[in-house]
C-alpha cells in the first residue's frame, strides 16, 4: 500500500508588538502629575538644551524635547549658539546653567560641530544636572549598582520590558553593539536586573550561535536587517534600539522586522518602539533631579 505523506502545518504564532508610543503616553502622563506636584511644593522642574549649529536632524530632535517638556509641564530653555561657537562659549553658558536653580537638567546636544571636544565640554556639566548620565560619575555610580541618572535610552528598554511583564532575572540577556551611550549601560542594566549578559560588538566571532541563545535580544548597531530571523531563538523578545534609513528612504531599525516577528514572542517596532521611551526617560531624570534639589 502506498504510503501517504502529510507535511505536518506548523502554526506560527506571531510576536507581541511592544508599543513603545502607547508605554511612553502612560509614562508621561505619570511624569506631568510629578511635575505638577513638585511645581505645587515650589519647585518647577526645569531643562536646558544647548544645541550649537544648524544640523536639521539635531533641530528636530530639540524640538521634539522643547514639546515633550511643555506637554509634562516641565520648564525648557534652549540655547541656540552658532556652528563657529568655540568651546570656551559653550563651556561659558554650562557654568551658567550649572549656577542657574531654574534648571535641574542640562543636556548638550549631540553631535557636536567637528573641532570641537565633546568629551571635554560634556565633563563641565554638574553631576547632579547630567539628566543625559553620560558623566563619569553617573556612568561609575551604575556600573557600582547604584546609578541615580539612569542612562536615558536603555533606562527607556527596560522601563519597556517591565511594562510588558518581562521579567529580565535568570534570563539570557545578549546586547549587540557596546557604544558608551546605549550598549553598554544597558548591558549593566540589566546585569543589575539579575541578567545573565553578553555584550557582541563588531569584532564578535560567530554573532548568530549568540544572539540564538537569547531570551532578551537588543540590537543597538546602526544597520539595517542586521538581525535576521535566523538570528533570532522562537519566543525570544527582541528589542530594535537602531534608527537607520532604509533603501526606500524610511525609517527602520537593526532588526528585518517582517521576518522576525514571525519567531520572536515580542518585539519593538520602528519607529514606534525605543525612540519614544529616550525622550521619556531625559523627562523623568530632569524631574529626579529637581527633586533631588530639595534634599
Ligand atoms: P555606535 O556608537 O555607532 O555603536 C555601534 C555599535 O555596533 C558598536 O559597538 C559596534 O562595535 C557595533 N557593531 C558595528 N558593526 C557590527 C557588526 N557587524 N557586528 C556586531 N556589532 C557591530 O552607535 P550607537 O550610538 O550605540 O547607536 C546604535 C543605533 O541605535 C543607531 O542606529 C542609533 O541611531 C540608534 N540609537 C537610537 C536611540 C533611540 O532613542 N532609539 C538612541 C541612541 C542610538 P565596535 O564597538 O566593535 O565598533
Amino acid at each position: 500500500m502506498a504510503m501517504v505523506k502529510i507535511k505536518a502545518k506548523v502554526k506560527t504564532k506571531m510576536a507581541k508588538i511592544i508599543d513603545g508610543k502607547a508605554i511612553s503616553k502612560a509614562e508621561r502622563e505619570k511624569i506631568a502629575k510629578e511635575a505638577e506636584e513638585l511645581k505645587n511644593s515650589g519647585i518647577l522642574p526645569g531643562l536646558a538644551v544647548i544645541i550649537v549649529g544648524d544640523d536639521p536632524a539635531s533641530a528636530v530632535y530639540v524640538r521634539n524635547k522643547e514639546r515633550a517638556c511643555e506637554e509634562a509641564g516641565i520648564y525648557s530653555e534652549v540655547i541656540r549658539m552658532p556652528e563657529n561657537a568655540s568651546e570656551e562659549e559653550i563651556i561659558a553658558n554650562i557654568e551658567a546653567l550649572n549656577a542657574n536653580g531654574k534648571i535641574h537638567g542640562i543636556l548638550v546636544q549631540l553631535p557636536l560641530p567637528k573641532g570641537l571636544d565633546e568629551t571635554k565640554i560634556l565633563s563641565h556639566i554638574k553631576a547632579s544636572k547630567d539628566v543625559d548620565a553620560f558623566l563619569p560619575e553617573n556612568v561609575g555610580l551604575l556600573s557600582l549598582g547604584r546609578p541615580d541618572m539612569l542612562p536615558c535610552t536603555p533606562a527607556g528598554v527596560m522601563t519597556l520590558l517591565a511594562e510588558s511583564g518581562i521579567d529580565v532575572c535568570g534570563k539570557e540577556c545578549v546586547v549587540v553593539g557596546r557604544s558608551n551611550i546605549v550598549g553598554k549601560p544597558m548591558a549593566m542594566l540589566l546585569l543589575l536586573q539579575n541578567g545573565t549578559v553578553t555584550v557582541c560588538h563588531s569584532k564578535t566571532k560567530n554573532i548568530a550561535d549568540i544572539t540564538r541563545r537569547a531570551d532578551i535580544l537588543v540590537c543597538a548597531v546602526g544597520k539595517p536587517k542586521f538581525i535576521t530571523a535566523d538570528m533570532v531563538k522562537s519566543g525570544a523578545c527582541v528589542i530594535d534600539v537602531g534608527i537607520n534609513r532604509g533603501d526606500d528612504g524610511k525609517l527602520c531599525g537593526d532588526v528585518d522586522f517582517e521576518n522576525v516577528k514571525e519567531i520572536a514572542g515580542y518585539i519593538t517596532p520602528v519607529p514606534g518602539g525605543v525612540g519614544p521611551m529616550t525622550i521619556t526617560s531625559l523627562l523623568k531624570n530632569t524631574v529626579k533631579s529637581a527633586k533631588n534639589s530639595q534634599k
